[in-house]
């Protein structure tokens, strides 16, 4: 008989809805820089970065709010790159994360995996998840628009450089037991590439995740082509079809729901709730997760500015209270929906906005 594996997900956020009955602040996204040495065409901040950081607010005050929130399991830290800057790390990111430690929390590091390995080192004691991103199909993909968006382009030896560390990184920190987790979003760049891209993930990078989401089209992302739902399923049905089992491949906010009137839509998420070591993970921005703008203490949705208008500031209210406010909030009412009885907590804002703008989602429509 054959055993279908299932990974526990940390950052599910249906996890509170088991523990607490009802949708729970449980998760806190810090955004610990402005500062990144590349500029990506798909960023999906671009346009909040800067070459000259500020101040953070005094560390003290920021862990006096998350001792506030009881709930909390994960931490999650972006940037711009986090780990770019040995006095950023120190100053803005080991506070946060050896508190999260000590209080149990599991804690990950958005990076781009380009810098030298002596900056992970750094904080390689204190991290679960080693969170990246690739999307490249190639070295000179990678050289070219990785660096689009910058005014002053550093030479193509530095930028071909930074490619090969990406891999050769991605290997030491896996080799060395890091649980390095590689996201792809698809869009129609990646499209013709997943085989490839996922190779290099399994077995180049050796990385233990494999994570697949939809693009943003935010920022400097929003002139990248979007695919559609059919090529989006043909996408993660062709994903099933090559991936090494022995690799974890993670559907985060995957645009296809057990209320869908399509066939093809439910026989999908039959194939995945069959596969091996294979999960989908409910949207966690403005389910469980808020972000925290370490600089100005605003809050927000998530970090990506097409959807991060700060709610608030932690200068003048509690995280809590502005998880709460947005809970009652018009654009929160319009998405969130559930279906106990699949385990569905719907889609989200840019979702939304791009595969269903006129579908009104109900919940209890799957029982
Ligand atoms: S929770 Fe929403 S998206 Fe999910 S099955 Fe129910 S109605 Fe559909």
């Amino acid at each position: 008989m054959n055993t279908i594996i299932k990974r526990y997900d940390e950052w599910e956020p249906y996890h509170d809805l088991n523990r607490y009955g009802k949708l729970t602040l449980s998760n806190i996204e810090f955004t610990t820089t402005t500062l990144c040495n590349m500029r990506c065409a798909h960023c999906a901040v671009g346009y909040t970065l800067t070459t000259k950081e500020a101040t953070a607010l005094p560390m003290d005050d920021i862990i006096r709010q998350l001792d506030q929130i009881e709930t909390l399991r994960t931490v999650s830290f972006t940037g711009g790159e986090p780990l770019l800057t040995k006095n950023g790390i120190k100053k803005n990111i080991l506070p946060l994360i050896q508190y999260a430690k000590e209080r149990g929390l599991k804690t990950q590091i958005n990076s781009n995996l380009t810098l030298p390995m002596e900056h992970y080192e750094l904080v390689i004691p204190y991290l679960d998840v080693m969170h990246i991103s690739h999307n490249w199909k190639d070295e000179q993909e990678f050289v070219d628009v990785g660096f689009s968006m910058m005014e002053k382009l550093p030479s193509v030896d530095y930028r071909s450089k930074l490619y090969r560390n990406i891999f050769d990184n991605a290997r030491t920190l896996s080799d060395a037991g890091v649980f390095v987790s590689a996201e792809t979003m698809l869009n129609r760049n990646t499209l013709p590439y997943l085989q490839q891209i996922h190779h290099e993930v399994a077995h180049e990078m050796k990385c233990k995740r494999h994570e697949i989401h939809p693009m943003y089209a935010s920022d400097f992302a929003e002139s990248l082509e979007v695919i559609n739902l059919d090529e989006y399923r043909d996408a993660v049905n062709h994903l099933l079809d090559i991936r090494d089992e022995h690799v974890w491949m993670l559907f985060g906010t995957l645009p296809f729901y057990r209320c869908s009137m399509h066939a093809q839509d439910i026989a999908l998420l039959d194939r995945i709730d069959a596969a091996n070591n294979v999960t989908v993970r409910n949207d966690v921005d403005g389910r469980s997760r808020m972000n925290l703008n370490i600089f100005t203490g605003e809050v927000s949705v998530s970090d990506f500015s097409d959807d991060g208008a700060a709610m608030n500031s932690i200068l003048n209210n509690s995280l809590v209270n502005i998880y709460d406010e947005w809970l009652q909030s018009r654009i929160s009412n319009s998405i969130n929906c559930h279906c106990p009885a699949v385990k569905c907590l719907g889609s989200n804002i840019i979702v939304k906005n791009m595969y269903y703008p006129s579908h009104t989602f109900k919940s209890n429509t799957v029982r």
